[in-house]
């Protein structure tokens, strides 16, 4: 997909990396709006104020946002720090009341991406208008509604546009709140290398503990914008109050984030880096080998059943030989998920060819 952006350095200019959207989850009310604001404004990587005035929660009956009376208090904290703005839309009326109150950058949320009606109706309300627009992806791990809701805006003459990794939401029990899924991001950043990637370890992580680590992890991959909740008593927050920093935690934060940002230009580490991908090639090209030997002998087998009427499916030798491979994995100290998720696709293509 090859689609022109404008660079985000012309429509917000950074010094500093990474440069960091901030501010609560939800706006509350006035005073905890420019407390948390003015907290932020001497950090100098914080280049944005965000707050939430629409909040789309999951279940009924949690605080829904404080609607069009926090676009002022979006307004106060502009003209008294100086920072632009930056909010959640979900349809037409939020897209047209942002514009009214001067909002400077809109955002489309996790739960309305997934929405091709919701996120085309956004479009047509920010067509001709210019006014940047950050596309958080769907909560499924999907990258079609992500790179779909990208086109819609892109299709609407949008051209400061950017996309917000957030993490894709699980069912099983991890150890962040959304599961990062790195492969997804770093696979949209290969099919549109121009549009600027943002992170936000916020959502990702869900707790504040893990907000630092995940940074950390998209700053190692090559991310240089991230955006993170702040609230000035962020236990006391109405949405989100286990993931929110203070401002003066989050600046600390990110005076600790250490930036990956050289090229590979010193020649011996040019030959070094070389050396080493031609070894990782040649294994993959091993690995690739070997996997078409495996699904060789895969057919012959899946002949044989055939031919005494035996299932395909053998449960006991499919848990037998994943049990032995994660001992396996274990003992070389290889990542057991990585190791099983790998074997889950390798079984799935066998049983395929065998049918
Ligand atoms: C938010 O940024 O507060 C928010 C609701 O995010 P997401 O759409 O990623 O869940
Ligand atoms: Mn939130």
């Amino acid at each position: 997909m090859s689609k022109a952006v404008i660079p985000i350095d012309r429509w917000l200019p950074h010094e500093h990396i990474p440069w960091v959207i901030a501010g609560p989850c939800s706006a509350e009310s006035a005073e905890q709006m420019l407390q948390t604001a003015r907290g932020l404004v001497s950090c100098p990587h914080v280049k944005v104020f965000r707050a939430g005035i629409w909040k789309p929660r999951t279940r009924p009956n949690s605080f829904e946002g404080v609607g069009e009376v926090g676009l002022d208090w979006l307004a106060q904290v502009k003209a008294e720090t100086g920072l632009p703005t930056a909010t959640e839309v979900a349809n037409t009326e939020h897209v047209e009341l942002c514009l009214k109150h001067r909002v400077d950058i809109i955002w489309v949320g996790a739960r309305t991406t997934v929405s091709p009606f919701a996120v085309q109706e956004i479009a047509d309300a920010v067509r001709g208008v210019d006014i940047p627009v950050l596309v958080k992806n769907p909560i499924n791990a999907e990258l079609g509604l992500w790179l779909g809701a990208i086109e819609r805006l892109h299709d609407a003459g949008v051209r400061k546009l950017a996309a917000i990794h957030r993490g894709f939401s699980t069912y099983v029990e991890m150890q962040f709140r959304n599961d990062p899924k790195w492969q997804i991001p770093i696979e949209l950043k290969r099919l549109f290398p121009e549009l600027p990637l943002i992170c936000d370890p916020s959502h990702i992580s869900g707790s504040r503990q893990l907000v630092e680590p995940v940074a950390q992890m998209a700053l190692d991959i090559g991310i240089q914008g991230l955006m993170i909740e702040s609230h000035i008593d962020p236990d006391r927050a109405l949405s989100d109050a286990r993931q929110q920093v203070t401002p003066a935690d989050l600046c600390r934060m990110l005076e600790r984030l250490r930036v990956r940002n050289a090229p590979i230009s010193d020649r011996d580490v040019k030959q070094k880096i070389s050396r080493l991908r031609a070894e990782i090639s040649h294994i993959d090209a091993k690995i690739i080998q070997d996997l078409a030997e495996r699904m060789r002998w895969v057919e012959e087998i899946g002949r044989l059943k055939r031919q005494h009427n035996i299932p395909v499916l053998q449960l006991e030798r499919w848990e037998n030989l994943l049990e032995k491979h994660l001992a396996k994995a274990k003992e070389l100290g290889l990542d057991e998920d990585f190791i099983k998720s790998l074997f889950e696709i390798i079984h799935t293509q066998a049983i395929k060819r065998q049918l």
